[in-house]
């Protein structure tokens, strides 16, 4: 935790960061309300979590909380694929502008359009969406993948299918290499994976003799190509903690995932791969993801305190339920 870490609200007081994770503790207990946190969110906020882990990991876990009341930290997308999961749990979200660039990469409206377009050339697919998506996207799809169980739920599809993926193009380009499969892939990426410096990646590299490189496959092909290791944030945290001789690790994903790699996995070095301004070329730390940021720690105490905002029902969730729960519940 960086207690040092400065917390404004939203007239500008500043609070001290630690008298705010009592209040958080203190509030989470009375209410009954379980916090879950996703890896790519502050490690102080991380440290508050009853339970922290990739999309995967938080939306199972969701479904199996008795407690009746979630606070969500994490984006948009997310809390939805909670609540859709979970109906009758309350599902709070510190921030509801903390979308994704990826998700907003397929409105529904344009996805609708391609398959109708597709269907009436004669294309017979099935639709595979990243679960970085809306649920009105995920009601038009017939499978929901995370980076996590993406390999093993195409390799179900039948082979005599297309398979239309969405939204992200350099995830759909690795899942084509890896399952060995040909796919339609949508034209979306994450703003944050997209940036990664090649240069400096391979700089750090030869900077840091030994060092292992481990990369989200959201990530560019040119990236990729230089990887050693390449999986979700669960799997790239589980690598580091099975190699037990301390080694220098070359982060490509969002850089709060170092957190919970150093908590786990301390004997190790943690080195983020910079991002590059699109605008000037220059090396940044653009690389922070700005609609996971969204979640500080005032915000959650707030978010707890008024019980709001929340994620409410809309009728469409109903049609994006049933493939949600075939694809990440069994
Ligand atoms: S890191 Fe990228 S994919 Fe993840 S929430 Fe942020 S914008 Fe979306």
């Amino acid at each position: 935790m960086n207690a040092e870490t400065t917390s404004l609200t939203s007239n500008e007081v500043y609070e001290d960061p630690l008298d705010i994770m009592d209040e958080i503790d203190k509030l989470k207990k009375e209410k009954e309300i379980t916090i879950l946190a996703h890896y790519y969110v502050d490690g102080e906020v991380q440290d508050i979590a009853d339970h922290v882990g990739d999309s995967l990991k938080l939306a199972r876990i969701a479904t199996e909380l008795e407690t009746s009341r979630i606070l969500f930290s994490g984006v948009h997308f997310m809390g939805e694929s909670a609540k859709i999961l979970s109906p009758d749990k309350q599902i709070l979200m510190p921030d509801l502008n903390a979308g994704c660039s990826l998700a907003e990469s397929c409105p529904p409206e344009k996805l609708d359009a391609f398959q109708k377009d597709l269907r009436k050339k004669g294309h017979d697919f099935v639709t595979v969406a990243y679960i970085n998506t809306s649920a009105a996207v995920k009601s038009l799809c017939d499978w929901i993948v995370t980076s996590g169980n993406a390999q093993s739920i195409i390799e179900r599809i039948p082979k005599d299918k297309e398979i239309l993926f969405v939204p992200d193009k350099h995830l759909g380009r690795y899942l084509m290499e890896v399952c060995n499969r040909e796919m339609i892939l949508w034209e979306g990426a994450c703003m944050v994976h997209e940036i990664f410096s090649l240069q400096d990646l391979l700089r750090a590299k030869k900077n840091n003799p030994g060092s292992i490189v481990v990369a989200h496959p959201e990530c560019p092909q040119n990236i990729l190509e230089v990887s050693d290791f390449i999986g979700g944030t669960e799997k790239i945290r589980l690598y580091a903690n099975s190699i037990k001789e301390p080694t220098t690790f070359l982060v490509a994903t969002e850089p709060a995932m170092i957190y919970p790699m150093q908590k786990s996995a301390p004997q190790h070095t943690y080195i983020p791969v910079p991002g590059i301004m699109a605008t000037t070329g220059e090396t940044c730390a653009c690389n922070r993801c700005p609609h996971m940021a969204l979640n500080t720690l005032a915000k959650i105490r707030d978010c707890l305190k008024n019980e709001a905002p929340e994620i409410v029902w809309k009728p469409y969730f109903a049609d994006a339920q049933e493939v949600l729960k075939k694809s990440l519940l069994n």
